[in-house]
């Protein structure tokens, strides 16, 4: 594991992704190489649900779509999201109540599709609640959810720049200062 954590800390993260997974399959119960297999997946699953939001917006973008207006994602923002869950499943298969791993879950059915979503995420949140009931960002996600944004139409989408990032003043292109030029609602964005 010395090696696979010597990866991260380079920043070689396929790397120490690679090793970990391979740990984990030659010895399923050995505690620290289940650990590490968590904190390398979640890392994957959050940089691949950031990227699909990612792709998402630049998509409303190119289309020129208004960001309040329903949308179909493309086929590869889909995927993107669809290999995002994957990898929480794959954490969920090596350590079932990871609490990490369920949270992001259900922050992830809700970004991907908040209709659809939003009812499949409170479930496992009220159970992560009744599992832990001290632990404070579950109730934190579970007020971000349960009521659809009401600052972003919700959207998701920063309603001040319609999502672009940036704000056109007397024909000057400038950063929204909202969002910081994210084009993510700053209410309900950090889901
Ligand atoms: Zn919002
Ligand atoms: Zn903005």
């Amino acid at each position: 594991m010395g090696e696979a954590k010597d990866a991260l800390e380079r920043g070689d993260f396929e790397r120490a992704f690679r090793i970990v997974e391979e740990a984990v399959a030659a010895a399923p119960d050995d505690p620290e190489a289940r650990e590490l297999y968590a904190v390398t997946h979640l890392a994957k699953a959050i940089r691949l649900s950031d990227r699909a939001r990612e792709a998402r917006r630049q998509e409303l973008i190119r289309r020129a779509i208004d960001y309040d207006v329903e949308f179909d994602d493309t086929a590869d923002v889909s995927r993107m999201f669809d290999e995002a869950l994957a990898v929480i499943e794959d954490v969920l298969r090596v350590q079932p109540g990871h609490w990490k791993a369920l949270l992001l879950k259900a922050s992830l059915l809700f970004r991907r599709d908040r209709m659809a979503g939003r009812p499949q995420a409170l479930e496992i949140l009220a159970k992560l609640a009744e599992a832990d009931p001290t632990n404070r960002q579950v109730p934190f996600t579970i007020r971000k959810i349960e009521r659809p944004c009401a600052r972003c139409g919700d959207t998701g989408f920063c309603p001040y720049c319609k999502g672009r990032g940036t704000k056109r003043f007397l024909r000057m292109e400038s950063k929204c200062e909202k969002c910081y030029g994210r084009g993510i609602c700053p209410a309900c964005g950090v889901l």
